[in-house]
């Protein structure tokens, strides 16, 4: 892998060139919430952000998407507006990187969802260091570094940024700017070794997930999937922020009096009453338990049976959008019988 180095003060340079490459997305500050927007100008970006309220999901992926049309004159009609439409996602951090791979897995392999890689193949994707906050765990679920899924990676290394190059376009980026770029030296890897490590002591929850989906089997009884049904109010939060949440519902919306309409995909959550609600009227998960139960199930046992990793990169996400405060580590350490003291 190339690596080189940016000096900070030259980002916004760098930034401006990167243009030609797509419209520059990046995270910006609203009443002290994140989220990834276009920029108008470099000065909104914030690149110090915790994490967004959304993920990057939200770009091949939408929350609503038309996936074709059907009109009475002119038949089936495809639906392709903005899946070619090249955007530069400035600023992600590695958690959000691994989700990505994750969604890569279920919509890139077996069944190939054309709209999702359309996008993926269109959006680049420049990720940059984080420093983690109350709820991040990504070091627990080994998502707190990225080697895949990105065309740069930005590490912090005081003046300067390291600039790992992942893929044949990000080289591409660094040779459109080349002036900005210079070699790395041996005291930039010595800095570099320094701030890794001393970021792994920054982390203030941890979770072991060795053996975790045979701890999953064992406890697929236990009282505390009865007490979360207690709590949970079924909101679907969790789900809607979760960067490796998936599911979606599928309508046809037809235009009253008409035999014309759209088919739209739209998110979808595990923990709705109606998720598992199927035609003639069973419903595989009647219960408020049977649901945050599965959700837990699907992520930390089912997951890593078909792709070998749980689907959950601990970007606390869900922690900080709970209105009940059921927290996943809490949960996972309660069910190992590990008490940790950030959670509850
Ligand atoms: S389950 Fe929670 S912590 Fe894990 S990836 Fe989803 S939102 Fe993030
Ligand atoms: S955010 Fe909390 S209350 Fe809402 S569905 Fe998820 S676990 Fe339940």
């Amino acid at each position: 892998m190339k690596i080189l180095k940016l000096e900070k003060g030259k980002l916004d340079l760098f930034a401006s060139v990167v243009q030609q490459f797509g419209e520059v997305h990046a995270p910006t500050e609203h009443e002290g919430k994140f989220s990834f927007k276009r920029l108008n100008s470099w000065s909104e970006a914030r690149l110090d952000y915790n994490r967004t309220v959304l993920p990057p999901r939200k770009y091949f992926l939408p929350p609503r998407e038309t996936l074709f049309k059907y009109r009475e004159a002119t038949g089936y009609v495809p639906a392709t507006e903005d899946l070619e439409k090249r955007v530069v996602l400035f600023g992600v951090h590695a958690c959000d990187i691994h989700a990505l791979n994750i969604l890569d897995e279920v919509f890139g392999k077996g069944y190939l969802d054309p709209y999702y890689l359309t996008r993926r193949k269109n959006i680049t994707i420049i990720g940059i260091d984080c420093t983690p906050d109350e709820h991040c765990f990504c070091r627990s679920m080994r998502a707190d570094f990225a080697e895949t899924g990105f065309d740069l990676f930005l590490k912090d290394i005081g003046d300067h940024y390291l600039t790992f190059v992942g893929t044949a376009r990000g080289d591409d980026m660094v040779i459109a700017t080349g002036p900005l770029f210079s070699e790395v030296t041996h005291s930039d890897i010595v800095e570099y070794k320094r701030r890794s490590s001393q970021k792994c002591d920054t982390f203030k929850l941890d979770l072991e997930i060795r053996d975790l989906p045979e701890i999953f089997e064992l406890e697929y009884q236990a009282d505390i999937w009865e007490e979360l049904g207690e709590k949970c109010l079924s909101c679907g939060n969790c789900s809607m922020v979760c960067p490796t949440c998936y599911c979606y519902d599928v309508a046809d919306e037809v235009k009253l009096g008409s035999h014309d309409g759209d088919r739209v995909r739209l998110w979808d959550s595990c923990l709705f009453a109606t998720h598992a609600l199927v035609a003639g009227g069973e419903n595989f998960r009647k219960t408020r338990s049977s649901r945050i139960k599965f959700r837990f199930y699907h992520k930390q046992r089912g997951f890593v049976a078909e792709y070998g990793r749980p689907s959950c990169v601990g970007c606390g996400r869900c922690i900080e959008a709970c209105p009940v405060g059921i927290n996943i580590v809490g949960v996972i350490n309660r069910l190992r019988g590990v008490e940790h003291a950030s959670t509850d």
